[in-house]
């Protein structure tokens, strides 16, 4: 999940390089991205497409946290196409996010997490950079505070919807009730 600035010259490693452009790390193609209804919403706004397109759906990692629809128990992640997030260009020369500007909540964040209260770096080892926490300190505090708050509201949606319909309808009548949710929630 690279982390792309508007400054890709500005300094954000103890080393001073931004090293996401010459990473090998390939941390978009390691991991799949689970994704909230905010994060969905964003990116179906930004993109002018159905969810449908660029989700799909895996078996729920967590009983009490899965979306129950027709199709099973579900966790939404993105789609992944040869092995990596079809967000990603990857060329000989570029190696890129597609949708910046709309990403999901936790590659904005990767690698970093809030531990008792400070920000740190995730101690996994796909990243190998030894970033410069302090400098993200500002945007990333507040940026995973909202991230937060998202999958906290997703969560009781999720709850909502379980009671109500129990496997009784399908996951695109879910993802319509997701989406209606964050719109009217972004109104009030
Ligand atoms: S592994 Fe770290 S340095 Fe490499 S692209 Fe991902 S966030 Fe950037
Ligand atoms: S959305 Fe962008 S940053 Fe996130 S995994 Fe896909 S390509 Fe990487």
């Amino acid at each position: 999940m690279k982390i792309i600035t508007d400054d890709p010259d500005s300094s954000h490693t103890k080393t001073g390089e931004f090293p996401c452009i010459s990473c090998h790390t390939d941390c978009c193609k390691e991991y799949v991205i689970f994704v909230n209804a905010h994060d969905v919403y964003r990116l179906s706004d930004g993109l002018g497409l159905a969810p449908e397109n660029f989700l799909e759906i895996y078996g729920a990692k967590d009983y009490s946290l899965g979306v129950k629809v027709k199709e099973g128990l579900i966790d939404l992640a993105l789609k992944q196409k040869n092995g990596a997030c079809e967000f990603l260009e990857d060329t000989k020369d570029v190696f890129r996010c597609t949708v910046n500007d709309f990403k999901p909540g936790v590659c904005k964040s990767y690698p970093f997490q809030m531990k008792n209260g400070k920000l740190v770096q995730m101690s996994d080892i796909m990243c190998p950079v030894d970033w410069d926490v302090a400098e993200f300190e500002k945007m990333m505090v507040s940026h995973l505070e909202k991230d937060e708050s998202e999958w906290r509201f997703y969560d009781e949606l999720v709850k909502e919807w379980n009671a109500k319909y129990w496997r009784k309808k399908p996951l695109s009548v879910f993802l319509k009730f997701m989406l209606d949710k964050v719109e009217f929630s972004l109104k009030s």
